[in-house]
């Protein structure tokens, strides 16, 4: 059975709609290159910004950018008042230090939940901005009256913004986590030992039937495209037939991320307001 993320998306914009009438809202998106994947998810950002009355600006920064240009401008952002949130978009040119220039944004306004002061809120378990993407992983799971306490789950991929913190997550979930990378030695082994397998390794079907038993519950947080702008996931559509559930691509998980986001944006401005 395939499971989809609109619903909750939209009961999710409906709040953030709601609490923008009375709370000005504002993020800045520091984008450097011309990745499409990236244009595609900031163009969706934007949208949701116009359709929630939140000010979203882009910055879009040329390909050949210098790492203390970048940083001239996230200091500017860090310092306007008007500004809440400030995310920089993945992947950035080979030049370009994300670890050093993300711990740059000042953590208050850390909207995507990566800098070392939210990661190490996540770590200790304290109440922090979290990250949007296992997020969105886990409540799609939960408001699909799925119980994560006590399953096996098996991550595929430990990047920053996924799967390092889905294992934190999960772990706070009480599940028992198995995070895999590419120097996992036997990764089908891995991904037959799932209750719960969530992709996040970006390749494109790569996961296929023969590697998920039938009562697997799959979460697949990969977004690729072919030659002609066709998305698809990290597994394959047999997988996906085979397993018991699996969360759709497109319209899976991709779709809760972005109100994820706002849903940080209103986080900070909520605990803004408060210390005014
Ligand atoms: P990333 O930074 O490129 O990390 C990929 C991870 O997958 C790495 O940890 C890598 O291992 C691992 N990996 C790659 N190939 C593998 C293989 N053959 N076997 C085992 N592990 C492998 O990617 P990301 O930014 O986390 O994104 C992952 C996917 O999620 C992409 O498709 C991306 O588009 C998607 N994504 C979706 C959302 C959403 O809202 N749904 C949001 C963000 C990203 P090593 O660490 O060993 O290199």
């Amino acid at each position: 059975m395939l499971i989809y993320g609109r619903e909750i998306r939209d009961r999710l914009k409906n709040e953030i709609q709601q609490y923008a009438v009375n709370n000005k809202m504002s993020m800045s998106i520091v984008m450097v290159g011309d990745d499409p994947p990236s244009q595609v998810y900031v163009n969706g950002i934007v949208k949701f910004g116009r359709e929630t009355g939140i000010k979203i600006d882009v910055l879009h920064l040329g390909a050949d950018t210098e790492e203390s240009q970048v940083l001239r401008f996230i200091k500017n952002l860090n310092e306007d008042p008007a500004i809440d949130g400030i995310m920089l978009q993945k992947p950035l040119p080979e030049h370009l230090d994300y670890n050093r220039l993300i711990n740059e944004i000042a953590y208050h306004k850390d909207v995507e939940g990566v800098h070392n002061y939210n990661l190490g809120k996540l770590v200790s378990r304290q109440e922090g901005i979290q990250p949007s993407t296992p997020k969105a992983i886990i409540r799609i799971i939960k408001e699909n009256g799925i119980e994560i306490e006590g399953k096996n789950v098996t991550i595929v991929g430990r990047s920053t913004i996924v799967g390092n913190p889905l294992s934190v997550m999960m772990t706070t979930e009480n599940a028992t986590v198995t995070l895999c990378h590419t120097r996992t030695k036997d990764l089908k082994k891995e991904i037959l030992n799932a209750d719960i397998l969530v992709a996040a390794l970006g390749r494109r079907n790569y996961i296929t039937a023969d590697m998920v038993r039938e009562d697997t519950i799959i979460i697949d947080a990969g977004i690729n495209f072919d030659d002609n702008g066709k998305m698809f996931g990290d597994v394959d559509e047999a997988a996906k037939e085979k397993a018991a559930i699996a969360s759709a691509v497109p319209g899976g998980v991709g779709v809760i991320t972005v109100a994820e986001l706002f849903d940080n944006l209103k986080q900070i401005c909520s605990l803004k307001n408060k210390s005014e």
